[in-house]
């Protein structure tokens, strides 16, 4: 399929993300907010000067960047500016539905009261479906590297308050010294509560991760599950039971866990039949938008316009949408198919 129209195919597509960091997709507009809001914290409240410091120069800058946003969120008004920022930039790309990581407890460590945390999120996730006509939903993820502390915080805080919209319960961080079992508890607890199990695993760490994500924490997603194709086992396992993974490719790229998307374990996990799902993680920071993920993959793949519209189906039915909402974007991605956007393909 031609460059052009593979682009234009890809963008009529009605997409899902359901992989994305609410602070890690803070991008430049939103940013500069919240720099001049809280000139404390040291961000430029230049463009041209915000612009080069968001540059993706290596992952510790990456960190710096990712810290520096997170130290600027004080109150609902950031929060709420995090989340509409994000709506717009989902609706542009015609992102209809995402499913959003947030990660509670490192804002209750900064000091941000719960209720102004849940506030900004249900102020600004109306605002995403009443001017964005942008769906949101969330999942409260545990940051894995501050412990068994962060994770019951984490799933009491989720359990007690249940804002609309909590859909799952998440684990975060690095892997590596991490292990997933500890936080077996509070992963049934939210389970039992009737949150979906989406923790990251298999990203920074091997095959082992993963499986103690599946059977400690029931995972029902595997966040990244890059090194999965390591394990033919478990290759067969995710893909017998039907367990999506949350592919981010150029954030992989970024964090040198795949030398490239073209080396991308990716192609592995869609020969071996895996529900494969394309995400950001943290899009403006890693460079990355969703189009261009879903762009990448089929450039390097070679893949047809089905294929491509497959991607898309798949990650409408690893969501945690209502059916009548998956069949009706289901049938939109058919019509899009249909219509021959990108017929020479
Ligand atoms: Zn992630």
């Amino acid at each position: 399929m031609p460059g052009e129209s593979l682009r234009a195919f890809i963008h009529a597509l009605p997409k899902a993300e359901l992989h994305v960091h609410l602070v890690g997709s803070a991008g430049v507009d939103t940013v500069l907010a919240l720099a001049r809001r809280h000139p404390e914290a040291g961000v430029p409240a230049d463009r041209a000067e915000l612009e080069q410091f968001f540059e993706f120069r290596d992952f510790d800058h990456f960190l710096k960047v990712y810290w520096a946003v997170q130290s600027m969120l004080k109150d609902r008004r950031d929060i709420r500016a995090l989340v509409i920022g994000l709506a717009a930039e989902l609706a542009r790309q015609n992102v209809r539905y995402a499913e959003v990581t947030v990660t509670p407890y490192n804002h209750l460590l900064d000091g941000m009261p719960g209720d102004e945390l849940l506030t900004g999120l249900v102020e600004g996730r109306a605002v995403a479906r009443a001017e964005h006509n942008v769906e949101l939903a969330w999942c409260f993820d545990i940051p894995g590297e501050k412990g068994v502390r962060a994770g019951r915080e984490t799933a009491v805080f989720a359990l007690r308050e249940r804002p609309d919209g909590l859909v799952g319960f998440g684990l975060g961080g690095p892997e590596i010294g991490v292990g997933r079992a500890q936080f077996e508890p509070f992963f049934t607890a939210a389970r039992e509560a009737g949150l979906h199990s989406v923790p990251h695993a298999g990203e920074t760490s091997g095959p082992a991760t993963i499986w103690s994500a599946v059977h400690d924490l029931g995972a029902e997603r595997i966040g990244h599950g890059t090194s999965c194709t390591a394990d033919p086992a478990l290759l067969a396992w995710l893909a017998e039971h039907r367990i999506p993974v949350e592919v981010c490719p150029t954030s992989n790229v970024r964090t040198r866990q795949v030398p490239s998307i073209a080396a991308h374990p990716v192609r592995r996990m869609l020969d071996h039949g895996l529900v494969v799902t394309l995400n950001t993680d943290d899009p403006p920071m890693f460079g990355a938008t969703l189009e261009g993920e879903y762009l990448a993959v089929a450039t390097s793949l070679g893949l047809r316009a089905a294929e491509v519209a497959r991607l898309a189906k798949n990650a409408v039915a690893a969501s945690f949408l209502e059916d009548a909402a998956k069949a009706a974007m289901a049938a939109e991605i058919d019509q899009v198919v249909a219509s021959g956007t990108g017929a020479e393909a």
